[in-house]
């Protein structure tokens, strides 16, 4: 014991002190898993993963494991709560997006639902088309009266307000490529729900976490595996090594961000 600290003070204090991150990450996860913020199965993977990271440290088969798992682990604890909001955002996005679709799915039925047209408007506010949701919101209630639909007619003007009065701009039918003028909700050319698509722009909710735990898991790889296979290993099994975890790095990477 004496000899391994006095022959390595920074892997034993390393060793020691990546604890303190770990406890940490660990009550993070209980908490979530208890406030069902995340689900069970993650966050138990997340514990037994800090708790792996740990053991390792206290018996390291390499001096050099203990620091690099006490960077990672540390940045990890850093990274935690930006991915917790990241899928929480994604979730929230999924159930408004839903709710359009459901609007859609009741235009279908009674065209001229105002509900759904003014639901239809709020989620292409909420995602930054505020000129169209004005538009559209206004055309909703046009001619309606003014005492039943006050909280309608006070959300248009806060959606006019905040698109600074600028004009809404027509938008192109992602199924047909029809150009269609403002305030139409179906495409008037192949009757698509085509401001479904545009509200949702560029943002893609259903693989974020197969993103963010496979660029971690690259993160860690390289963060440990390329300073260990360096200093644990012969030159040229290292270097074979090295390029291993950089060739399936970038795999994972591309097969996690591959659009599918
Ligand atoms: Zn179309």
């Amino acid at each position: 014991m004496i000899d391994r600290i006095l022959e390595n003070p920074l892997s034993f204090a390393s060793g020691c002190l990546i604890w303190i991150p770990l406890t940490i990450w660990i009550l993070m996860l209980v908490y979530w898993i208890i406030g069902t913020e995340i689900d069970a199965l993650s966050g138990l993977a997340g514990i037994g993963v800090a708790i792996g990271m740990g053991i390792v440290s206290l018996q390291p088969p390499h001096p050099v494991l203990p620091p690099l798992l006490f960077v990672g682990a540390t940045s990890s604890i850093i990274l935690l709560p930006i991915a917790r909001g990241a899928f929480n955002r994604a979730a929230h996005k999924a159930i408004e997006f839903e709710s359009m679709e459901r609007a859609y799915q009741q235009l279908g039925l009674t065209p001229n639902s105002v509900g759904s047209k003014f639901r239809i408007a709020q989620v292409l506010y909420s995602n930054g088309h505020a000129a169209l949701a004005a538009a559209i919101g206004e055309q909703a209630i046009h001619g309606l009266s003014r005492q039943h639909y006050a909280d309608e007619y006070r959300e248009v003007q806060k959606w006019k307000s905040a698109s600074r009065e600028q004009v809404a701009k027509p938008v192109t039918c992602i199924e047909c490529s029809h150009v269609n003028p403002v305030g139409t909700l179906f495409c008037e050319q192949c009757g698509a729900p085509y401001l479904l698509a545009h509200a949702k722009g560029s943002f893609i909710a259903p693989d974020l976490k197969k993103k963010l735990v496979a660029s971690w898991l690259v993160g860690m790889l390289v963060l440990i595996g390329i300073p260990l296979a360096a200093t644990a290993l012969p030159a040229g099994v290292a270097l074979a090594v090295i390029l291993a975890i950089l060739l399936g790095g970038a795999l994972t990477v591309r097969f996690a961000y591959m659009r599918s």
